[in-house]
């Protein structure tokens, strides 16, 4: 279903959200779903409203996010833009199950459809600050910690925030939400506060006018986490090693990935954490016993 926010600003709401503008008969996307079946989704529905489909802005390099664009590009001519960064994504799929793999080449059972998407291939590569595709002008706004060069889309006073914040109900379902760097995450929420907008569409979520309080309970939610992660372990005055607090996080925000690709990403959200307690001095790592090893400082 398409979902009219103005008169140039649809999105189609789904598991992934996706943004849609048109002007001068031509029509832009914000991200394109997860495969070949989104794809084929968001092209019946703009044929059923006659509207146009040129070029695609890919938000961030995770496949729900871009994983339909091949889908798009065979069937349409469509032009694909992103960050420098997030475009390896794009157009080495492979690289998310690597990073996940420690660097490794990933397990088989990595190498699936929703951690390894279609490659694509990009037109140009967007930068901060006002950008022009086609008849589209818009404000790039970089998003980071979700995603290494993850970006907002800023076009007629509508915000496609991308993963920037989750919908407090996919917050609490997430529980611990994916992030790649905790303190650009919390950096990333308190700057979106002082943008100026009619509405903010994120990628997981609903469309709304005020979103003050969504962006608070997200900053409170990274906030409880790293509280946790700080605190857990500072009556032990040898420490704990990395693999311990792991569980430990693990059981109490009650995660119980059901398999080795979400255990991985939370793997990863848990390392952000770390990164950001480590940089800000609340802990320290060092090699003990062979093992990573973190001391409160
Ligand atoms: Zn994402």
């Amino acid at each position: 279903m398409l979902t009219k926010i103005s008169d140039s600003c649809f999105y189609i709401k789904g598991h992934v959200n996706i943004g849609y503008i048109t002007k001068n008969e031509e029509g832009l996307l914000i991200d394109c779903g997860l495969d070949k079946g989104a794809a084929k989704k968001i092209i019946k529905i703009l044929k059923e409203h006659n509207l146009p489909l040129n070029y695609c802005i890919i938000t961030h390099g995770h496949v729900d996010h871009y994983g339909g664009a091949a889908q798009l590009q065979k069937e349409l001519e469509i032009e694909l833009y992103s960050t420098k960064l997030e475009s390896s994504f794009v157009t080495n799929p492979i690289l998310e199950p690597i990073y996940l793999w420690n660097g490794a080449m990933p397990i088989k059972e990595l190498r699936n459809k929703f951690l390894e998407g279609e490659a694509a291939s990009i037109a140009g590569f967007l930068h901060e600050g006002i950008q022009k595709i086609g008849p589209f002008l818009f404000e790039v706004l970089p998003f980071p910690g979700h995603s290494y060069g993850q970006i907002g889309v800023l076009i007629d006073e509508i915000l496609f925030a991308a993963d920037s914040y989750f919908g407090i109900d996919v917050l609490k379902k997430h529980k611990v939400p994916f992030i790649v760097d905790a303190k650009e995450t919390l950096e990333t929420l308190k700057k979106i506060l002082n943008y100026s907008f009619q509405g903010a569409l994120p990628g997981h979520g609903d469309y709304e006018t005020d979103i003050r309080e969504t962006i608070y309970a997200n900053i409170e939610c990274h906030e409880n986490i790293l509280k946790f992660l700080s605190s857990s372990f500072q009556g032990q005055e040898n420490g704990i090693s990395m693999e311990d607090l792991q569980s430990l996080f693990f059981n109490q925000f009650e995660l119980y990935p059901a398999n080795i690709g979400s255990w991985l990403l939370y793997r990863t959200s848990f390392t952000a954490y770390i990164s950001t307690l480590i940089e800000r001095g609340n802990i320290t790592i060092s090699i003990n016993e062979n093992k990573l090893w973190l001391q409160c400082s």
